[in-house]
């Protein structure tokens, strides 16, 4: 899979591609990533990439010449068979006649999403930015899923409209705040869809059982020897993990952990994954595929918060 990272500061990703499971992904040839100064597209003295807002107010906005050269360089084309007018009001994105015919920008929830991007053709062109749909886990599989992802960095006050009109499949945003670039949100998006992709991880199943992982019924690895670590946490929050040494500061390792018992552990596991989900996302359980015995643990944990209260 290949990540194309459009940026004027190309400097920002060496490092990030220097350490842990990227390099090694990349030096095995696993992921391949292109990072393009925007500013090699542009054709005077100052290579100026930025330019004053249409209408006033603050800031700058990168400009659509240099974007959009960038983009055909990697063979990105316009989504429009024709020019969709000439007015400055460009028709909304379902009405403009789109090469895919997927609008990713309108999904109303992540469930929507699911298959969508792997089933249309493999390139996809993402703008980072915070009006942008939010990026989750499963989003990351879909992406992991694809040949090619172009990302666009914003700058400033952002990119001229037009470029995700004509260009992008979808506004991404990493989350509900405001960062000063893209090139953060294109590192994080990167660095969870890689991770993701078959053979990145040491271990594949570690990609399944943690955080946000898939339910069960969808894994079909298991790890040599040992028992499921847990089930698969099914859109829940990963459960605590400790290591050496047994006892830190007068904490003791919950002494389920020691005791070998991997059907208790595993039980364990369970509840206390469902215990850091409905304290910390009680959103996540709304959707998440909980079994019967579930249920019974979360009614015992609620019931618990309830008198503990
Ligand atoms: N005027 C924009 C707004 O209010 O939505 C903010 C522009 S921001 C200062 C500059 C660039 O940072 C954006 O164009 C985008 O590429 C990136 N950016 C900022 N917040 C982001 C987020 N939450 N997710 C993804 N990209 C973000």
């Amino acid at each position: 899979m290949r990540f194309e990272i459009v940026t004027i500061f190309p400097d920002f990703f060496s490092s990030f591609f220097e350490n842990g499971i990227l390099r090694r992904a990349l030096a095995e040839g696993l992921v391949e990533v292109g990072i393009h100064d925007l500013r090699t597209f542009t054709h005077d003295r100052h290579r100026t990439v930025d330019d004053r807002p249409f209408g006033g107010g603050e800031g700058m906005v990168l400009k659509s010449e240099p974007l959009a050269e960038a983009l055909a360089s990697l063979g990105v084309e316009q989504k429009y068979a024709a020019a969709p007018c000439q007015d400055s009001n460009l028709p909304p994105r379902e009405d403009a006649g789109f090469v895919t015919g997927h609008d990713f920008s309108r999904a109303a929830d992540d469930s929507e999403y699911t298959g969508a991007l792997a089933s249309a053709r493999t390139t996809r062109v993402i703008l980072l930015s915070a009006q942008g749909r939010r990026f989750t886990q499963s989003l990351a599989r879909e992406l992991a899923s694809l040949d090619r992802v172009v990302l666009i960095c914003g700058r400033y006050e952002g990119v001229d409209e037009r470029i995700n009109q004509l260009y992008c499949d979808m506004e991404l945003s990493i989350g509900d705040y405001v960062l000063s670039g893209g090139e953060l949100a294109a590192a994080v998006v990167i660095d969870a869809a890689m991770r993701l992709i078959p053979g990145v991880l040491g271990n594949q199943a570690s990609g399944e059982f943690e955080s946000f992982g898939v339910a069960d019924a969808e894994i079909d690895s298991d790890v040599e020897g040992v028992p499921r670590s847990q089930h698969g946490s099914g859109g829940l929050l990963d459960y605590p993990h400790y290591t050496r040494p047994a006892e830190f500061s007068g904490i003791p390792v919950p002494e389920v952990l020691l005791n070998g018992d991997h059907l208790q552990i595993r039980r364990w596991r369970r509840e206390q994954q469902l215990r850091k989900t409905l304290a910390n996302r009680p959103d996540l359980l709304e959707n998440a595929p909980l079994s019967k015995e579930d249920r019974k643990l979360l009614e015992a944990i609620q019931q618990e918060n309830r008198q503990g209260s």
